[in-house]
């Protein structure tokens, strides 16, 4: 029986268009084709650079049905949109992800369509979710100590990343592992995580620590910058050599001399990216969240409940893009006060 996703769909008007959609622009003159989709604000890890120990999750009724989803993907997708990643809070809770996978998948010109994970449900999705049209995954990862993965994570799991990892690699996705650096946590790990790169093709990205709300005293205070990661990198294998033009999307990418994989480097803090930014981030309770570290917010789940047309929904859309903010301020100290990470969608 396949599942609400699967059966006909009622013909809307701009799912069915012959050609490519022209992409939204913002009034900055970047081209904005890269959704973000979060899935829900729960988690089965409670990261001390994400979420506090007693975070408290939105109501049910306040996060979208897997019907909404499908009907705002569609619509992203009718406007241009051809990259589409799922994340979180945790994503693999979500009941539907791997029939929202296949959505984005099938649609017509085959979006790229990954995901950000923990890892923990991976042993036993990464699979079903690459025969679903997965391509990427991007799993978090931050120390291969059993105790500092406690103290980061403030939960048991490093083994299960592990198996995930595992699981991913023979599924056959594309592996980035993503790690946050945090003074006084994992300096020890930045070079056994970048390690795996000798064998394994995968990229080791290292993230700066970004301030969020309430706990920006932590994420400013721990945050270890790029060039910090790159000098113990450096001491224990000599020069990393740039890769290609030395980019991928926001990260700078490196590789150490002789390894399958490479490392990079995403250094939203001491490096912003923003001139570049392409991307735009669907909250779970249905806010189409314009930067990441700024409050503007536009709300399409309440027309969309309220019986609004794909019409008025598109306009919401473009108008919202448009005013995308130019980057975040956050050399002046100012970020981000209405949600945390995890409940925006990293
Ligand atoms: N739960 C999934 C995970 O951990 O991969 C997806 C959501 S998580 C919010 C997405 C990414 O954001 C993860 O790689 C996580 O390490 C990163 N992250 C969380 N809080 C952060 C912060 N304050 N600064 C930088 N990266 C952060
Ligand atoms: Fe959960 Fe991801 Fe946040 Fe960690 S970073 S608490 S795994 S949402």
């Amino acid at each position: 029986m396949p599942g609400p996703l699967l059966q006909p769909k009622p013909v809307q008007p701009f799912s069915y268009r012959k050609t490519a959609p022209i992409r939204l622009s913002d009034k900055h003159g970047r081209e904005i084709h890269y959704l973000r989709i979060s899935l829900t604000d729960t988690c089965n890890l409670r990261c001390v650079y994400c979420m506090p120990e007693h975070m408290k999750f939105r109501p049910r009724q306040e996060l979208m049905s897997t019907a909404e989803y499908a009907r705002l993907l569609r619509l992203f997708h009718a406007l241009g949109f051809d990259k589409f990643r799922f994340t979180g809070g945790e994503p693999t809770l979500h009941p539907d992800l791997i029939e929202l996978v296949r959505l984005t998948s099938d649609l017509p010109g085959n979006p790229l369509t990954a995901l950000t994970t923990n890892g923990v449900l991976l042993p036993k999705l990464a699979k079903p979710l690459r025969d679903a049209g997965l391509r990427r995954v991007n799993i978090s990862l931050d120390t291969l100590d059993p105790e500092r993965f406690k103290q980061l994570t403030r939960r048991q799991g490093l083994e299960a990343v592990l198996r995930g990892l595992n699981a991913a690699e023979d599924a056959g996705l594309e592996i980035k592992l993503n790690a946050v650096a945090v003074r006084n946590f994992n300096e020890e790990d930045f070079v056994p995580l970048a390690r795996f790169t000798l064998e394994h093709d995968w990229q080791v990205r290292f993230l700066e620590m970004m301030p969020f709300g309430n706990n920006a005293d932590f994420q400013n205070g721990q945050r270890v910058e790029e060039q910090g990661v790159m000098g113990r990198l450096t001491r224990a294998f000599g020069p990393l050599e740039p890769v290609g033009n030395g980019l991928d999307g926001e990260a700078k990418v490196f590789r150490i001399p002789g390894a399958k994989g490479t490392v990079g480097f995403i250094s939203p803090v001491s490096d912003p990216f923003c001139g570049d930014c392409n991307r735009a981030r669907l909250t779970a309770d249905g806010k189409l969240r314009l930067c990441l570290l700024k409050d503007d917010e536009v709300d399409l789940l309440t027309p969309l409940r309220a019986g609004a047309d794909n019409r008025a929904l598109e306009k919401s859309v473009r108008e919202g893009i448009w005013e995308k903010p130019w980057g975040h301020d956050l050399a002046y100290q100012r970020f981000t006060q209405n949600r945390g990470m995890s409940e925006i969608g990293g």
